[in-house]
C-alpha cells in the first residue's frame, strides 16, 4: 500500500477527519480537487457554531453538534483560532408562539444543550434595541468562528503528525482490492487500506465511482441553495438573531461575522446544479421576512452577497434528512466510510465527525 489512508476532500470535515486519523499514527494523503483547501460548502456558509437545539432526538446531528461544539471552543481556545461566543436570540413576534417556543427549549435540553432560557418583552429590549419581540430563546453558547482559520489549523496539525495534502488533483474513480482501495487521482494509481469519501456536494458522484461498493447503499442527493444579504450601513444588533423555525429550515435570520458585519440569510431554493448566483430580485422575499423581527430596516440596505448548497440526502416535501456516515458495518466493505448529507451543523460538528469517523474504522475490523 502507499498509504494508509486516503481521504477524498479538503472542506473544514475532510481536514478534520484527516487530522483524527494521521493522529491515531496512520499515514494519511488529503486529496483535493481545487487549488487551494476549503473552496467549495467550507467557504459558503454562516460559520455560527450551533449548540444543537433543532436537531431530532439520538440524531447523528444532535449529537455531534453538540460534542462537536464543545471540542471545537476547546480546540479554537488553544490553537488560538479566531472564534466568539457571541449568543443567539430566536424571537417570537407573537405571544401565541411562545409555546413553540418552549418546545423548542425543551427539544433542545433533551439533545444536551445547556444555558438556554426564556427572555421577556422588557430584558429583550434592553438587550437587542432594534429587535421587535414579545418573547425569545436565548441560547448564551452559541458562536461564531473564522472557518478559513480552523481549516489552515486543521491541516497544519495533520500535517504535523505527518499527513500529505494534494491539490489540484481529482479522484476519478476507486475500485475495491485485497486489503485496500486502488484509487486513480487525475490518471495515477494510489493504493490505500482506508478510504474516507468526505467530498462533500460530489460524495455520492464519488461513491457511485468506487466499484465494489453496493449501489444500493448510496442515498440520493438534492441540492438547496441558501442565498445571503448584506446589511449596508452599521449594524444595530450584537447577537445572532433568528425566526422560529418552519418547515423549511430555520428561518431568514441574522449572523454576524467577527469584524461585526451582518447578513441575513441563508433562504432555501431547492436547484439541480451548482450555480451559486444570487439573485437580486430575492431581496423583496427577504426584506418581507425581516421586517417582523427588524421593523426599521430599510429596503435598500440589503444588498446580494454569496449563497451556499447544502447537500441534502431527502428532497422538497420531506422531514430534515440527518447526516449518514456509512462504515464497513453498513457497506460491507472494510476500510471505507462514506459521509453523504454533511449540510449544517456540519462545520460545528466536524471534530466530532473525525472522532466518529475513527470509530467506525475501529468497529469495522472487527
Ligand atoms: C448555506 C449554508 C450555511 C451553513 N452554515 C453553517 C453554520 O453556520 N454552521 C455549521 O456548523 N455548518 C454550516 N453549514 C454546513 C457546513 O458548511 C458544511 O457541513 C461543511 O462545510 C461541510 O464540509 P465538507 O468538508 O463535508 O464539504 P466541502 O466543504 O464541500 O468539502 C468537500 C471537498 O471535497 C472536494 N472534492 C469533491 N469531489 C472531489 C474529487 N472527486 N476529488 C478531489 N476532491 C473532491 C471539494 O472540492 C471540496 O473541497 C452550512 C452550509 C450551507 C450550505
Amino acid at each position: 500500500m502507499d498509504v494508509d489512508t486516503i481521504v477524498i476532500g479538503g472542506g473544514v470535515v475532510g481536514l478534520a477527519v484527516a487530522r483524527a486519523c494521521a493522529r491515531s499514527g496512520r499515514q494519511v494523503l488529503i486529496v483535493e480537487r481545487h487549488a487551494q483547501i476549503g473552496e467549495e460548502t467550507s467557504a459558503r456558509n454562516s460559520e455560527v457554531i450551533h449548540t444543537g437545539i433543532y436537531y431530532p432526538k439520538d440524531s447523528l446531528k444532535a449529537q455531534l453538534c453538540v460534542r462537536g461544539a464543545e471540542a471545537l471552543y476547546r480546540y479554537c481556545a488553544n490553537h488560538g483560532v479566531p472564534h466568539q461566543r457571541i449568543g443567539k436570540l430566536i424571537v417570537a413576534s407573537q405571544n401565541s408562539q411562545r409555546e413553540a417556543l418552549q418546545v423548542l427549549q425543551k427539544k433542545a435540553e433533551t439533545n444536551g444543550v445547556q444555558g438556554l432560557r426564556l427572555i421577556e418583552r422588557d430584558e429583550l429590549n434592553a438587550m437587542e434595541p432594534a429587535l421587535a419581540g414579545v418573547v425569545a430563546l436565548y441560547s448564551p453558547n452559541t458562536g461564531i468562528i473564522d472557518s478559513h482559520q480552523l481549516m489552515l489549523s486543521l491541516l497544519g496539525e495533520a500535517e504535523s503528525a505527518g499527513a500529505d495534502l494534494v491539490l489540484s488533483a481529482n479522484v476519478q474513480a476507486a475500485s475495491v482490492i485485497r486489503g485496500g482501495f486502488d484509487v486513480t487521482v487525475d490518471g495515477d494509481t494510489v493504493s490505500s487500506a482506508e478510504l474516507i469519501n468526505c467530498a462533500g456536494l460530489s460524495a455520492q458522484q464519488v461513491a457511485h465511482g468506487i466499484e465494489g461498493l453496493p449501489a444500493h447503499t448510496i442515498p440520493p442527493q438534492y441540492l438547496s441553495r441558501g442565498c445571503y444579504f448584506s446589511l449596508g450601513g452599521k449594524n444595530p444588533f450584537s447577537r445572532l438573531i433568528y425566526p422560529l423555525p418552519n418547515d423549511e429550515g430555520l428561518g431568514v435570520h441574522l449572523t454576524l461575522d467577527l469584524a461585526g458585519q451582518a447578513r441575513f440569510g441563508p433562504d432555501t431554493e431547492w436547484v439541480y446544479r451548482l450555480d451559486y448566483r444570487v439573485d437580486p430580485k430575492r431581496a423583496a422575499q427577504f426584506y418581507a421576512a425581516i421586517k417582523a423581527y427588524y421593523p426599521a430596516l430599510e429596503k435598500d440596505r440589503l444588498q446580494p452577497s454569496y449563497s451556499g448548497i447544502r447537500p441534502k440526502v431527502v428532497g422538497p416535501g420531506d422531514a430534515a434528512g440527518d447526516f449518514i456516515i456509512q462504515g464497513r458495518q453498513t457497506h460491507g466493505v472494510p476500510g471505507l466510510v462514506n459521509l453523504y448529507g454533511i449540510e449544517s451543523p456540519g462545520l460545528t460538528a466536524s471534530l466530532a465527525v473525525g472522532d466518529y469517523v475513527l470509530d467506525l474504522l475501529a468497529r469495522g475490523r472487527s
